[in-house]
């Protein structure tokens, strides 16, 4: 197996850190915030100050990173991967990103004698640290087989959707109807509340039914009815999701009313809900929860 090096340490990269070396994988770890090294470290993964050290101790680089900008910074950027990794190097960006960003890092990469592919990730914390995420993987045939057995020490399933970049097409889809299945989950959840029908019992039947969808079958019952909003996944980041779907659908001169009417409620929702709140909060511009 190869060396593995895991760059971005938070939710969801401290968790695939943790799965890595329970699968026996000679993991290290790099992220820009020094506590947050720290703390991987006392959990028993070995953590190192740079990515330049990180790079001449991996043979394949787990990215978990906020955003495209900050992907390219760590690939691109003063001390970074190009600068710093040797050849034959290989990058597995899980982070949920640009394609466009991706395509062009992974050419300069490939010019360099390295390579890239994207595998983006479903399932949240929990999944990272059980190892049994859903990655849908861009990329070529080749670089995607040497992947495989990092990946496999990662996710229970794996869909091998296209070239570079298609993980990221396909994952920013998945984000859009995520936040889409949010918003009428809600309003069915209101809906219900409204006609008397209580919340949760109405779900039991739509969760048997054509109507159901992961929010409703997942989020609803895990984080939203029972008030919890702890799923790990911030405002934040989901805003950065749909703004991603924005940007492709504006790329490709596509204008989809679902799409941009999904888009509109959660740019809006910036004035309201603030970055740190878990995400599933997006239901209370509609379903304000239990009436007492
Ligand atoms: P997070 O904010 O918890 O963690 C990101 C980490 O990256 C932080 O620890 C931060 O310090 C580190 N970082 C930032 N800039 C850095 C740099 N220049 N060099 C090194 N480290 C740097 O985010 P997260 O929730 O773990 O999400 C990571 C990615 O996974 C995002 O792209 C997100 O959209 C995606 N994602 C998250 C979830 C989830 O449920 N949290 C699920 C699926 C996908």
């Amino acid at each position: 197996m190869a060396n593995v090096g895991v760059i971005g340490l938070g939710n969801m990269g401290r968790g695939m850190a943790l799965s890595l070396k329970r699968a026996g994988v000679n993991v290290v770890g790099f992220d820009a915030v020094e506590a947050t090294r720290a703390a991987l470290a006392a959990e028993g993964v070995e953590t190192l100050a740079d990515i330049a050290a990180l790079c001449a101790r991996a043979d394949v680089l787990v990215l978990s990173l906020p955003t495209a900008a900050i992907v390219e910074e760590v690939v691109a950027g003063p001390g970074g991967i190009l600068a710093s990794g040797k050849a034959g190097l290989l990058v597995v960006d899980t982070s949920t990103s640009h394609p466009d960003t991706t395509r062009k890092l992974a050419t300069q990469l490939e010019a360099a004698g390295m390579a890239m592919i994207d595998a983006p990730v479903s399932g949240g914390p929990k999944g990272a640290i059980t190892g049994t995420m859903t990655m849908v993987i861009g990329g070529a045939d080749a670089d995607v087989a040497r992947a495989m057995p990092v990946l496999e020490a990662m996710s229970a399933t794996r869909v091998h959707v296209g070239p570079v970049g298609a993980g990221h097409v396909t994952k920013i889809i998945n984000n859009l109807l995520c936040a889409a299945h949010l918003l009428t989950c809600g309003e069915a959840l209101r809906l219900a509340q409204e006609a008397g029908v209580e919340p949760a019992r109405m779900l039991e039947g739509i969760n048997a039914g054509s109507g159901r969808s992961g929010v409703s079958q997942v989020n609803a019952g895990t984080w939203i009815l029972n008030g919890a909003f702890n799923s790990g996944f911030t405002m934040k980041l989901m805003r950065k999701d749909v703004k991603l779907g924005t940007d492709l659908l504006a790329s490709l001169g596509l204008e989809l009313p679902m799409f941009a009417g999904t888009a509109g409620i959660w740019a809006d929702s910036a004035t309201t809900i603030p970055d740190g709140e878990d995400f599933n909060r997006i239901v209370e511009t509609v379903f304000p929860g239990k009436k007492s």
